[in-house]
């Protein structure tokens, strides 16, 4: 890259504000040894191995004097060097990483800095022109990081910041990010008692408290009906296998770095699963198949083990115990589009029972040059990209290609859905593979008494019963539709002679189906209604003697609308309809109905 590079600009502005705030630290720490400091998409960060730890103070300190630097305007002035100029240049000014990064750098490259007023940094560019382009930037934290993500390193420590063209556009950004954070699942699941994530346990495993399982529970019974309904069979299957099984798979060669460590039993090689394909290959396999029995279904929430650095662990968004809402399809090759289009079709059905209504589409293939990350024939390749193709434009679906981002065994379909406040998750995976019945040598008896191969496709809707839970919580802040909500009515006694009135209410609601407890603690009532708020119930039902006398209910909505006294059948027929429905947003009432509480 050249200094006339014509990148995005925001980019620039990022990464020029980097240089900035390593000017400031090496001001009010004249011996800090730098690390890397490039842009995100999200901002920009810089690394910094420095005398003591950075407080939030020193960040606002870190700020007026990155202002300082921007109204001096310094020009950024681009140079090129030879090897060993550049080597004593940062060797003479006390910089050892960025020494250890020239040297690592191939013989032929060229080495560049940017100089802007009194810094001058190892650096391609590209920058806006000079120090005052800027433009509205904040500190944002500061983590620990290891030099170039090696744990053997000594941690530095990152300084995160972001930048944008104006102040709005600045302020609008720490409003998403303060969005996102009242909305962070980890926080969620401890104030709501969804799950945890215990150190006694292990890193990246789940405990499912009694109201997250609770959630998961209903999310499981809604994906298996649904499964049924479109003709899947239900299987289950074990957590170890032999390992030979993955060998045969080709997960041991393709995926080696995701295993957990090997077992020894009676002179046996055991793994934990890190996929459920080759189990319900051997299903398939149990018995002879004819071309009528096509296609199969086998569907399984199976829970598979990845090992993923502990540094990359992130609540229950990143694990490694996770439990796919998997389910593998065994078809003829005339069959495969279809059970394609028909898993896109339960997707996208799945997605606006929660109200995602945005997502994107990517189909990934293999990287057309060197093909060897790729098992398998080309023509093979080739027909199933096709099959992928016809399947998303008969659900008319816009979608990018990917090259070089397919499965080892074929090339698949990944859905991103966009949240309620525009953040993306990956969820749906679906992939299309004739590797793995080859590699098992599994086959069904054609029309022609001819042993043929079934073509296999793994999906997932989900993607891990852990992750989506995660995302939901996120998307609907904790606040669960009606259906889903852990618990649906709490029933409030305004004093303690109606409790007896309450316990009978709710073996009503019971008994309709709802999900309805009694708070029955010596608190006060506002205390208890504040408390059901806090834990996002959807109602709040209410009873002192005039209600009781009325064989009635008082009815407030997590929304802070209070209904009023109603009775508990007239209840029941406004909720039960937003239960049935699974409706991802109404309460059963219409919004705004009676007075703001
Ligand atoms: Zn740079
Ligand atoms: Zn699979």
């Amino acid at each position: 890259m050249n200094p006339d590079d014509d990148s995005d600009r925001l980019y620039r502005m990022r990464h020029s504000a980097a240089h900035v705030l390593a000017t400031a630290v090496l001001d009010m720490f004249p011996d800090a040894r730098l690390g890397i400091g490039p842009p995100t998409d999200e901002g920009f960060y810089y690394d910094f191995d420095l005398p003591r730890a950075l407080t939030p103070d020193d960040l606002t300190t870190l700020e007026a004097q990155m202002r300082t630097h921007r109204q001096a305007d310094y020009p950024f002035e681009y140079a090129q060097h030879d090897r060993a100029e550049a080597l004593a240049y940062f060797r003479e000014h006390g910089q050892p990483y960025k020494v250890e990064l020239i040297q690592d750098l191939p013989a032929d490259e060229t080495i560049s800095t940017y100089t802007s007023g009194p810094f001058v940094d190892l650096c391609r560019g590209p920058h806006v022109e000079g120090t005052g382009g800027i433009g509205a930037f904040k500190l944002l934290s500061v983590a620990g990081a290891y030099w170039r993500g090696d744990e053997r390193r000594g941690q530095l420590q990152r300084v995160y910041g972001t930048a944008f063209e104006t102040e709005a556009d600045l302020a609008a950004h720490l409003t998403r990010l303060e969005e996102a954070r009242r909305r962070d699942h980890r926080t969620l699941a401890r104030e709501l008692d969804l799950f945890s994530i215990n150190p006694a346990v292990g890193a990246g495993l789940v405990l499912w408290h009694p109201k997250g399982a609770q959630v998961r529970e209903l999310l499981e019974t809604f994906w298996r009906e649904e499964h049924r309904r479109r003709g899947y069979d239900m299987v289950y299957s074990p957590h170890v296998g032999r390992k030979e099984l993955w060998e045969t798979s080709g997960h041991t060669q393709w995926f080696a770095e995701g295993l957990f460590p090997e077992m020894q039993l009676e002179h046996q090689t055991f793994i934990n699963k890190p996929m459920n394909c080759p189990f319900h290959v051997q299903i398939f396999a149990s018995q002879t198949r004819s071309y009528r029995d096509l296609p199969l279904r086998f569907g399984e929430l199976g829970t598979v083990y990845r090992f993923e650095r502990s540094g990359t662990l992130h609540g229950a968004l990143r694990v490694r115990g996770l439990t796919q809402d998997d389910a593998h399809i065994f078809c003829r090759r005339d069959q495969f589009t279809d059970e394609v289009s028909g898993a896109l079709d339960l997707a996208t059905f799945i997605y606006q029972t929660f109200g995602f209504t945005d997502y994107t589409v990517e189909l990934s293939v293999r990287d057309a040059s060197g093909s060897a990350k790729f098992a398998g024939s080309d023509d093979l390749w080739e027909l199933a990209e096709e099959g992928l193709l016809e399947a998303l434009n008969r659900r008319q679906l816009a979608f990018t290609r990917v090259e070089g981002e397919a499965a080892f065994y074929g090339p698949k379909i990944d859905i991103q859905v966009a949240d309620a406040i525009g953040r993306r998750w990956q969820l749906t995976t679906i992939q299309v593979d004739f590797n793995l019945p080859e590699r098992f040598d599994i086959t069904y008896e054609a029309a022609d008494g001819t042993r043929q191969r079934p073509v296999m496709v793994h999906r997932a809707i989900f993607g891990a019963m852990e992750r989506f839970v995660a995302v939901l919580t996120e998307h609907f802040a904790g606040a669960f539709p009606v259906w889903l909500a852990p618990v649906q009515v709490v029933l409030i006694p305004i004093a303690d002679r109606h409790v007896d009135y309450c316990q009978t209410a709710a073996e009503r609601l019971a008994a309709a189906g709802l999900r309805a407890q009694v708070d029955a603690r010596a608190e006060r009532m506002n205390r208890k209604i504040r408390d059901a708020q806090l834990q996002k119930t959807p109602y709040m039902l209410i009873a002192g003697d005039r209600d009781a006398a009325a064989g009635a209910v008082s009815v407030r909505l997590r929304s802070g609308d209070d209904l009023g006294a109603m009775s508990v059948d007239e209840f029941l027929d406004a909720v039960l309809p937003c239960i049935e429905s699974r409706d991802p947003a109404g309460l059963g009432f219409p919004a705004g109905s009676g007075s703001a509480a």
